[in-house]
């Protein structure tokens, strides 16, 4: 005998009752009077792990858990819609995440998160990310430069084994800075192009960045940074915003914080993708090099270098290891494409608050 609870419809009291099932019929009793209820004629609404039974035209309804739905009706109840098979999934993977997150904890969790999340999904985080990273950060208006600097990102994502698109572009900041997003997405300031001074040091920062894509060390600082906040994306599923909420409650995009040992490792891996594009991989040292310089100065963009640099450590350290391993080869970009870089984006921009970044 199963359980449910009985709401005439007309009157506040609910009456537990004991239902049985039939010849495609639910009986039960409700204080002495017996109902019965052709099980094929019944609307079936779930709420969560309960299933509301009504007739159609009829107020009165019968709510139990959808367990017990199934075990009384195995025909109807196995009849489960996708969305709601979806969501289960989404449960499933979001109870997983909040064991890992739980017992080990974000940051050791991260790793192992962020290669477990579908590539599409990260795809599909990406997508709200550069759509909110549009309202911060204008492309540079130079086509002939992004041309140049998305030719690069083609060849880095031949190199590497990212499951992502590749796409490069320079856009107007008030800091020398470049980061990856989500999906494959890397953005480049204005004023670190500026900052470099030859196009293996601009290359040296993509490759840098292409390699925090393709070790999907982007997805790993956004589970850090947004942890709980990402799996309710995960259970309720996108164009819900829900995603999107989190990041703006994180604060700000660019907020994201790789670790140490994701920064070393973007470093080396970067220079190997440059060496397997078949390009030099010489600049890193020297453009690691520029940026403790430029953090020595004074002003706002010596304090912006500086803000950069520190999520950057032992600045001077990564510069010795980028030369050791550097290996020459063709620079990434002809002398047109290098000019047509520098170009790229107008000398004159809106002064804005500064985000604090991460490379
Ligand atoms: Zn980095």
């Amino acid at each position: 005998m199963i359980q449910a609870r009985f709401h005439d419809g007309r009157t506040a009291a609910a009456h537990t009752v004991d239902v049985a099932a039939a010849d495609g019929t639910l009986s039960f009793a409700v204080a002495g009077e017996p109902f019965a209820w052709p099980i094929a004629d019944l609307d079936v609404e779930e709420l969560g792990d309960r299933a509301r039974l009504a007739r159609p035209g009829d107020a009165a309804r019968l709510i139990l858990s959808i367990k017990d739905w199934r075990t009384l009706a195995p025909s109807r109840g196995r009849r489960l819609r996708r969305r709601e098979l979806r969501l289960i999934a989404g449960l499933t993977l979001a109870a997983a995440a909040v064991c890992a997150v739980v017992f080990i904890g974000v940051p050791v969790a991260s790793g192992p998160l962020a290669r477990a999340t579908p590539a599409a999904y990260e795809r599909r985080m990406g997508e709200s990310f550069e759509a909110q990273i549009g309202l911060a950060f204008k492309p540079c208006a130079g086509a002939a430069g992004q041309q140049a600097l998305q030719r690069l990102a083609g060849r880095l994502e031949q190199a590497s084994d990212s499951p992502f698109e590749l796409r490069a572009r320079a856009v107007q900041a008030s800091m020398a800075n470049a980061f990856a997003l989500p999906g494959g997405a890397i953005l480049v300031t204005d004023d670190l192009i500026e900052m470099a001074e030859s196009p293996d040091e601009l290359a040296a920062v993509l490759a840098h960045e292409a390699a925090h894509v393709e070790r999907r060390h982007v997805m790993q600082a956004v589970w850090r940074s947004l942890g709980l906040g990402l799996i309710l994306d995960a259970v309720v599923g996108g164009g819900t915003g829900a995603g999107q909420q989190a990041v703006l409650l994180a604060g700000s995009i660019t907020d994201l914080r790789y670790s140490r040992k994701a920064e070393l490792e973007a470093d080396s891996r970067g220079q190997a993708l440059l060496n397997r594009a078949g390009l030099s991989s010489a600049g890193m040292g020297p453009f690691f090099r520029r940026l403790a310089e430029a953090a020595e100065g004074e002003g706002p963009k010596a304090a912006a270098v500086r803000e950069l640099i520190s999520t950057h450590p032992d600045t001077a350290r990564r510069a010795a290891l980028s030369d050791a391993r550097a290996r020459p080869g063709p620079p990434a970009f002809t002398s047109a494409e290098w000019a047509a870089i520098k170009a790229a984006c107008p000398a004159e921009k809106p002064r804005r608050r500064l985000l604090p970044g991460f490379g």
